[in-house]
């Protein structure tokens, strides 16, 4: 029997890992450009992180996550998303002793159990960055431009951004009774999860994809009114600095997220093609979030983007991305002495950091082109006995056609200096 891969993953093959690593390029410079630096975490991490983190009476926490026991007895979880792990990493590696602020960057697959979907998967991968220990509106302004840049350049179009505020540890808590309130009150129209909800996680209740429950809860207060001078001056400086940096946005206040540790800004990006999956992009802050892991007072915001929805959204639009060098030599070679030949030139070229390859499958010369158009070589080099005897060889450039003789002494140097 033929073993498949497990429901809601996915394979790269190469073309694919090529577009995805045309994307980490966008983003590596990005990043560097925006001075964030690459933070890499394990993949599992101890349950209880998640479970203190994300909040126990999460979506995640409650029923996506891959936890099992491991053979030393400890309970472990697959990382369901990116920023407790950093924060974790952030504490016990003692970040917060350096100068602030911390400015990372992460890219790496996260798995959740949900129900897969196009566009949701059980393993997905994200690009995220979290900015710890500055509590300036111009932090979330810098992190929302970043990802909103990123697209930019990336080329994608029909994203709209929405933010929100869902307030910190002095206002939420009234707010919290309001909406308990209301959950109450209206409690026949709500799901028994949300139902149960009500009573310890009452915002959780926004996070329910029942259409019912979507309804009911659209007609509850709503956190931006119960905002202190703090969280709404906050609020409006965000609002004001990304006007000033012309990037267009939408107040949604009905945007919660669905992870306990956001306090105050909440975002999210869409794309429209996207169909029901149309979020490519999620963050906020949580202030709270390393104290709560066990570190110092300190703040932070970030954001997540899911990489397999922006390969989605770009289809064929890779054109505008810088590739690998588009050189590629292919050795066509007959006869056993210029297959001999032919491997000492193939390692020369590769060597001289030059991307080469030739046949070992003993085709005839028709097929060896056909080959080397098939792998996209830009250039054919020619190697037969003929060749041999005369010191020099063929160097064809499949695009144009041009042929070259070049001699074999001097063929690095000619491949070299090609696009030069
Ligand atoms: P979240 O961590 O839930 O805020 O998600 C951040 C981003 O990750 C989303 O906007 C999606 O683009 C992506 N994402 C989340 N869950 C999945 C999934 N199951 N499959 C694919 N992408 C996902």
């Amino acid at each position: 029997m033929v073993i498949k891969r497990p429901r809601g993953t996915l394979d790269f093959l190469p073309e694919e890992t090529e577009k995805l690593q045309r994307i980490e390029k966008e983003i590596r410079d990005l990043c560097l450009y925006y001075n964030y630096g690459e933070i890499r975490t394990p993949t599992f991490e101890h349950t209880e992180l998640f479970v203190r983190g994300v909040g126990e009476t999460t979506d995640i926490v409650e029923k996506e996550m891959y936890t099992f026991t491991d053979r030393g007895n400890r309970s472990v979880t697959l990382r369901p998303e990116g920023t407790a792990p950093v924060v974790r990493a952030f504490v016990e590696n003692k970040l917060y002793s350096n100068m602030q602020p911390t400015k990372l960057f992460y890219i790496g697959p996260m798995y959740r159990y949900d129900r897969p979907q196009a566009g949701r998967y059980r393993q997905f991968h994200q690009f995220g960055v979290e900015v710890l220990g500055a509590d300036d509106a111009a932090v979330d302004v810098e992190v929302i431009s970043l990802a909103v840049k990123l697209f930019e350049r990336l080329g994608l179009k029909n994203l709209s951004l929405y933010i929100n505020s869902v307030g910190c540890l002095d206002c939420r808590p009234a707010y919290k009774e309001e909406l308990k309130n209301y959950l109450k009150e209206n409690l026949q129209s709500f799901c028994a999860t949300c139902r149960e909800r009500s009573k310890q996680n009452p915002l959780r209740v926004f996070d329910c994809k029942n259409s019912e429950c979507k309804k009911a809860i659209s007609q509850a207060p709503r956190v931006i009114s119960y905002l202190c001078n703090k969280c709404l001056n906050h609020f409006n400086e965000v609002c004001e600095m990304l006007e000033l940096l012309e990037i267009k946005y939408l107040v949604d206040e009905m945007l919660v997220r669905g992870l306990d540790y956001y306090t105050s800004t909440t975002f999210e990006i869409l794309a429209e093609n996207l169909g029901a999956q149309s979020a490519i992009c999620g963050g906020g802050r949580y202030d709270k979030l390393v104290e709560e892991c066990g570190g110092p007072d300190t703040p932070g915001i970030g954001f997540a983007v899911g990489i397999e929805r922006l390969l989605y959204v770009l289809s064929s639009n890779y054109e505008h991305l810088e590739s690998s060098p588009q050189q590629k030599f292919f050795i066509v070679n007959v006869g056993e002495e210029a297959k001999k030949e032919a491997a000492k030139l193939v390692n020369k070229l590769r060597d001289n950091n030059l991307s080469a390859d030739m046949d070992h499958m003993n085709r005839s010369v028709k097929a060896q082109f056909k080959f080397a158009n098939r792998i996209n070589s830009s250039h054919v080099i020619i190697l037969g006995e003929d060749e041999l005897a005369s010191g020099s060889v063929t160097i064809k450039d499949m695009k144009t056609g041009r042929e070259d003789k070049v001699e074999i002494n001097n063929i690095i140097n000619y491949c070299n200096n090609i696009y030069t």
